[in-house]
This record gives structure tokens, sequence and C-alpha cells, in this order.
């Protein structure tokens, strides 16, 4: 089948669904792959190294979908895209559906079938086609490197002839993907890492990496946010107010914070107040991960770098993956060939949308003019 990435609409957004390698895998599967002109070129790949990889370069966005059975690309799409696809076809891109209810109706009535990279259940099988998975890893990887690129000071420590330099202090609040992430690559840069998560289950992991897990004393036995499948619930106001009190003691001698605390479903639970912020001395830095839900920071601007009066900087982008293009594109172009071997079992270009399959099945939104989102809950795990 063919099987075409169209350039991204969103302004700003340099990635792409399709690079020449993942081309050159689909190919191995026996589908034909076709690209839109310069859908690449933000994220480095120009259309001579698609065309180098047996990729046909297709002039605009209309003529791109017209000549593909499965369309790919990464951001939800625009109404004008949707208006697009047409029974039979194929869309694989994230989609967000429980937010985007307008757009689901309208893509139910194209009769495409639309697969939703973000509803990818999280079981062991399918980390490969984990899209949301792998480009937390990068943001949190972004998020410490923006914050060097921000703070004034070294992240290790140094003895030069010029004097004695300390380390810089570093927060983590939330250690899932993004959290564990921004661990490693805080660690590596040398910097003295605290890290914070309701699952009491990851201070192991934080541990192994380097960092130090900050626990919370009780006289009671915790009632703490850990809860089912492995994500967090809300915490109890006692433990929240624990927390708080644990991040009010911290703040004064915390260089940079890195929040990236998320309940599925829900808004950004707000973890560092507007007086912690205060406490926090000049050139300190706060990234918030959690900027596109609401902020984990009381006074996050989604998309902003904010100084505040007393000189600490505040950083609520929500492109981080977008800004390591090169990168995140031949991540989730892997995790888009994953997903098309799985809809490929013959490899023979043949597609089988098989909803019996219980990764398709929950990442599939829309199918032959049904609307097939919520997913019943997965079988194996
Ligand atoms: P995840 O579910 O793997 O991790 C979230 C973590 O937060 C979990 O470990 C959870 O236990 C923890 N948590 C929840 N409530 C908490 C609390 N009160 N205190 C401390 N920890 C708490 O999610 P992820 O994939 O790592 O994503 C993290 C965040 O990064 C999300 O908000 C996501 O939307 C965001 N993100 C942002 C960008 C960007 O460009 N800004 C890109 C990708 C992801």
């Amino acid at each position: 089948m063919k099987v075409g990435a169209l350039k991204e609409i969103k302004p700003g957004e340099a990635r792409v669904a399709l690079t020449p390698d993942s081309a050159a895998q689909l190919q191995k599967l026996g589908h034909e792959c076709l690209v839109q002109s310069g859908a690449g070129e933000a994220a480095g790949f120009n259309d001579a190294t698609y065309e180098a990889a047996g990729v046909t370069v297709v002039a605009d966005a209309a003529a791109l979908v017209d000549g593909a059975d499965i369309v790919i690309k990464v951001r939800e799409p625009e109404e004008a895209e949707v208006k697009r696809l047409r029974a039979g076809q194929t869309l694989i891109s994230f989609f967000w559906p429980a937010q985007n209810e307008a757009m689901l109706d309208a893509a139910k009535d194209t009769g495409a079938t639309v697969i939703a990279m973000d509803m990818v259940p999280r079981i062991s099988r399918a980390q490969k086609m984990d899209a949301l998975s792998s480009m937390a890893n990068i943001a949190g990887y972004r998020a410490v490197i923006e914050a060097g690129n921000n703070f004034g000071r070294f992240f290790t420590g140094q003895v030069t002839a010029a004097g004695k330099i300390p380390p810089a202090r570093v927060l983590i609040v939330g250690a899932g993907v993004a959290g564990l992430a921004a661990i490693g690559t805080s660690t590596s840069l040398g910097a003295i890492t605290m890290a914070f998560d309701v699952r009491p289950e990851v201070s192991e992991q934080i541990e192994s990496m380097g960092a130090e897990f900050v626990f919370l004393e009780f006289d009671e036995p915790a009632q703490d946010g850990a809860a089912t499948g492995g994500y967090a619930a809300p915490s109890s106001p006692e433990f929240r107010e624990k927390q708080l009190e644990k991040f009010r003691e911290l703040a004064p001698t915390t260089d940079i914070v890195i929040t990236t605390a998320l309940i599925p479903g829900r808004p950004a639970p707000k973890l560092w107040t507007e007086d912690m912020v205060k406490m926090m001395k000049p050139g300190s830095v706060i990234i918030d991960l959690a900027a596109e839900k609401g902020g984990n920071c009381d006074l996050t601007v989604m998309d902003e770098r904010v100084v505040t009066e007393n000189g600490v900087i505040i950083i609520g982008y929500t492109d981080f993956p977008s800004r390591m293009a090169t990168q995140s594109s031949t991540l989730y172009a892997t995790n888009i060939r994953h997903m098309m071997t799985d809809l490929t079992p013959e490899k023979d270009g043949v597609v089988n949308h098989n909803m019996e399959d219980d990764v398709i099945r929950g990442a599939t939104v829309a199918h032959a003019g049904e609307i097939t989102f919520p997913p019943p809950p997965p079988k194996v795990a």
C-alpha cells in the first residue's frame, strides 16, 4: 500500500512522521512511500534524501492524501486535513480523541480509519510503538538542556585557580518517563540531583540513576498518591501538605526545578507555588513540562519564558520534542514503522486492520464509519 507523510501545518512544528530510514523499513514490509515536498526539511531530511531512499516526493498536501492509502503525520489533524480523508483510507497520528470530539466526529464521517498514537496502550508488547514515551524522553532531556541554557552557572562543581564553584542543585518533580530522562541528564552533567514522585516504587530507579529520592516523613503510614496501572492518583490533602512543606524547605537552596507531574485525564497538580518561587535565588530556573495542562508551577505561562521580579526564570514551552526535531522525528517515525509492522503481518504490503489485536484496537479511534473510542480495556498485559 502507499504510505504518505504530510508536512505539519502547525506553526513551529518541525517534526516529520517519515524519515529516509523508516521509509526503507516500510518498503521491506511491501509498502510504497510518499512524502509531501519539504515535510522533513526542518528536521534535517530534505527531499533529496527521501528520493535517495526510494520515496516519491509529492508537491502538496492534497496530492499526497489523494495518492496515499495510509496518511501519516505527527500532530493531531486540523479540520482541513480531516476533510481530505476518504473512506477506506487510514490516518496515523497523535489525535487526543478525548479532547478533540468534534474532530473525531468529522473523521468518522469521512469513513476513514484513525489510529491515534497517543492511545497506544502502555503494555510491554506495545512499547516499541509508544510515541508518548519516546517524546517524553526527549522532553525530559531537553528540559535539562534548556535549563542549562538559561542558568548562569555550571552544573558540575569545579575547583579552579580562579575559585571554587559549587555544583548546581536540581530538583525533578515527577519521575515518570520525562522525569527519569531529566534525572539521567542532570546527573550526567554533574549536578546534585534530587527527585520526588508520589509513587514510592520509583525511588529505586531514581537512586540507581545517581539522584536522591526526596522522602516525606509521616507519623502514621502515608496515604500517598500511588494508584492503579502504574499511573498516579490525586494525593490526599495531608500528603499534599507534606509535599509542599518539603518543597518549601528545598526552594531556597534549589537552583533548577524541573516539573513533570501528571495525573492522566486531570489538570496538572499545582506543586511549585508562588511563595516557593519567591524563596528561590535570582538566576534560578524552573522548567515546567506540564505547561500544556495548566502547569505544575503557579506562575508558568504556556509557551513563554517569564522572568519574575526576584529574577527567577520560568519556562513553559510545550514544544520540547520539536526543538530536537531530528531526534524526535527519528523515534516517532520508528514508532509508526512498528505500528505498520503490526498492521502488515504478512509483510506483503497488505494492511490487516485486526480489531481483535489489543494494541491495534486500543489505538483505533474511528473505523469504518464508527467512533471506536474509548476502547475496551486490554486483555493482556
Ligand atoms: P508520566 O505519566 O510517565 O509521569 C508523570 C509522573 O508524575 C508520574 O510518575 C506520576 O507519579 C508523577 N506525579 C503525579 N502527581 C504527582 C505529584 N503530586 N507529585 C509528584 N509527582 C507526581 O508522564 P510523562 O510521559 O513523563 O510526561 C510528563 C509531563 O511532560 C506531562 O505533563 C506531559 O504532558 C509533559 N510533556 C511535555 C512536553 C513539552 O514539550 N513540554 C513534551 C512531552 C511531554
